[in-house]
């Protein structure tokens, strides 16, 4: 059989400790004997991002923008214990943080449904994938102690010097207060993300935000939502036969709640924080959860949603058995191969995606699986296989479908 050809390159983006493992074992079993596979490499192993002083981070999302796809196997983000074990010259940041600012980018996060891995929701037979915007608001609030009576005001001081005042609150004894923003930039960034994501996926979306009490803060969120939805995505959506729709936050949730799934909800900051770890917990395991970011000029980079799941690879080492779900690790490559199929109007690396997906699935359907999903799974014939035995089963069941 002939290996599948590639033109243009992906961004390889290796990762640390049991996905690093994972990583190495998915090309060496799934894709380099069907693909000719062309990436362009660099290592975010904290070993080498600590060498060059994180500048391959800084490369690897600028490879991003000028190649357009990535794929990314999860990485340590370093605390004072990572400092020590690896003996780091500094506290880098995380490199997802740093990509996302480099790349201007929104998250999507999404679920794999299989049969036997029921969502606690039973009526939820279609994904649903949430956007969450990735700036501003509480996480760059500043915020105070008030100690005693007083008053608190908002103030902003123009270039010229001008100032402008709201009263916030006349305070008769101690309490708090809280000083956020967002800008016009970001909030534009973030949607057209999203509504990009919606036509290249076919979903529709839902915005929700809190305008009627917020007027002025989330009610711009919504006319800049509104206002790139009119002027340059209703023809695009109309004829797609997908929707766009804001509603409040609380309308959402019950909404999201009755509904089969299939949609794309894009929340403000922290509504993504809190409602993406309920989404993940009610569609059964964070090993299924697959999760891209999408700038707002159409970039993209694939990864899983988890860890580098540092308690598997410590067994690892020490030459016990581990049981490491890989599924959202290979949805990050075939999200990739995909798109870059797309791309580049190569059919038989968009099948191929396709039928690597398909394979995952029938492995897992017929019973063969790692020990998180064993572990939930309400087939009968559900058991726990090693996390090598499982990629091998996914080859199997890969080469009936080539
Ligand atoms: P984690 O890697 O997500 O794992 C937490 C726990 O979740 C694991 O111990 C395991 O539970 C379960 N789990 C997660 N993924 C699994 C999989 N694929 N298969 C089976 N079980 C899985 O989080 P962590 O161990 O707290 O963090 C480790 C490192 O990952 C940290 O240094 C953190 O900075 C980094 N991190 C990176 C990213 C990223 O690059 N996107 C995201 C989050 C965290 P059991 O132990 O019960 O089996
Ligand atoms: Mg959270």
């Amino acid at each position: 059989m002939d290996k599948i050809q590639m033109k243009t390159p992906l961004v390889e983006m290796d990762g640390d400790e049991m996905t690093r493992v994972i990583w190495k074992m998915i090309k060496d079993e799934l894709l380099l004997p069907f693909i000719d596979l062309k990436t362009e490499y660099y290592d975010l192993g904290l070993p080498y991002r600590d060498e060059t002083n994180d500048q391959v981070t800084i490369d690897s999302a600028n490879a991003t923008k000028r190649l357009g796809v990535a794929v990314k196997c999860a990485t340590i983000t370093p605390n004072a214990a990572r400092v020590k074990e690896y003996n780091l010259k500094e506290m880098w940041k995380s490199p997802n943080g740093t990509i996302r600012a480099i790349m201007d980018g929104t998250v999507f996060r999404a679920p794999i449904l299989v049969k036997g891995i029921e969502p606690h929701i039973p009526h939820w037979t279609k994904p649903i994938t949430i956007a969450r915007h990735a700036y501003g608001d509480i996480y760059k609030a500043t915020e105070m102690k008030i100690d005693g009576p007083g008053r608190a005001e908002l103030v902003f001081t123009d270039e010229n010097g001008y100032e402008v005042r709201e009263l916030i609150h006349e305070f008769k004894g101690p309490g708090i207060i809280q000083g956020m923003h967002n800008t016009d930039g970001s909030i534009r960034s973030f949607a057209y993300s999203c509504f990009n994501f919606a036509v290249d996926t076919k979903q529709d979306l839902w915005f929700a935000a809190k305008d009627t009490i917020s007027k002025k803060y989330d009610h711009r969120f919504k006319d800049i939502f509104a206002e790139i939805y009119e002027e340059e995505f209703k023809t695009r959506f109309e004829e797609l036969g997908i929707t766009y729709n804001y509603t409040l936050i609380d309308d959402v949730v019950a909404r999201v709640i009755r509904s089969d799934g299939g949609f794309i909800w894009a929340c403000k900051n922290y509504d993504g924080d809190v409602m993406s770890d309920m989404l993940a917990t009610a569609f059964g395991s964070l090993g299924m959860m697959t999760s891209v970011l999408v700038s707002p000029d159409g970039k993209y980079e694939y990864e899983a949603a988890h860890g580098t799941v540092q308690r598997h690879y410590y067994n690892y080492r020490e030459g016990k058995p581990t049981s490491t779900n890989s599924v959202a690790t290979i949805y990050a490559w075939t999200g990739a191969l995909r798109k870059r199929g797309e791309l580049d109007g190569i059919t038989e690396l968009v099948d191929f995606a396709g039928k690597l997906e398909k394979a995952v699935i029938d492995t897992i359907e017929s019973g063969v699986m790692t020990g998180d999903l064993a572990s939930i799974s309400k087939l009968e014939s559900a058991h726990k296989v090693s996390t090598e035995e499982f990629i091998a089963a996914i080859r199997a069941n890969l080469e009936k479908l080539m």
